[in-house]
């Protein structure tokens, strides 16, 4: 803190306490002594600045904003710093967040691309199953031509039996199985009933065994 005293004739204020001081709007200091007799010459300018002159005592009742003008400035250094650190951690935050919402982000692509291969898989599985009911039904249209008149309700079977030429070629005997194995399709189950929507995200990549790609 500095020594307070009248900027004009530097009378100290602890030397004579009880002379009043004044605060100029240009920032400098005046004694009530050096105000009265300055105001004999030019009331309305600064005695030391000859700015347009606007003052204030000295006092316990100075508005805060002036008053701060009075106080150890390391105070202020000191808020500075934690106002410094205050918006530096929610700047931090701030960044956190954002990164963790890009990596979210990434996670839910790679689980978007996890299910498009299930549907690609279970596209493809259709298209086998549709093939492989074709196959049945030509197979079982043979054989009921192939069977004996009478034998059959089918009004088809009742017109007689037909050569081999008119029932044309044999067809092969389809698969009972789909073209994938009754185990890889157990696998895919489990696959939808153990399998949650986080695992398809980088962390568990055990689970990506499950596919059949
Ligand atoms: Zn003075
Ligand atoms: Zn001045």
């Amino acid at each position: 803190m500095f020594r307070l005293h009248c900027n004009k004739c530097y009378h100290l204020r602890s030397q004579e306490p009880t002379l009043a001081l004044n605060l100029t709007r240009c920032h400098h200091i005046i004694c009530a002594n050096c105000l009265e007799r300055s105001s004999l010459e030019d009331p309305k300018k600064c005695p030391l600045c000859s700015q347009p002159l606007q003052t204030i005592p000295i006092d316990r009742n100075m508005p805060s904003g002036m008053a701060q003008y009075f106080e150890d400035p390391t105070r202020f250094l000191k808020l500075y710093q934690k106002i410094s650190k205050f918006q530096g951690d929610q700047r931090t935050s701030d960044n956190v967040g954002f990164w963790q919402q890009m990596e979210r982000q990434r996670d839910l692509e790679l689980q978007l691309q996890g299910y498009n291969k299930i549907e690609m898989q279970l596209n493809q599985q259709i298209e086998r199953e549709k093939k492989r009911i074709e196959e049945m039904r030509k197979y079982i249209e043979y054989y009921e031509k192939a069977a004996p008149s009478g034998s059959s309700s089918s009004h088809r079977g009742r017109r007689g039996s037909r050569s081999s030429q008119e029932r044309g070629s044999r067809p092969h005997t389809p698969s009972v199985t789909t073209t994938t194995t009754d185990t890889s399709m157990e696998k895919e189950n489990n696959f939808f009933m153990d399998t949650t929507a986080d695992d398809f995200g980088p962390k568990k990549r055990r689970n990506d065994k499950n596919f059949h790609i």
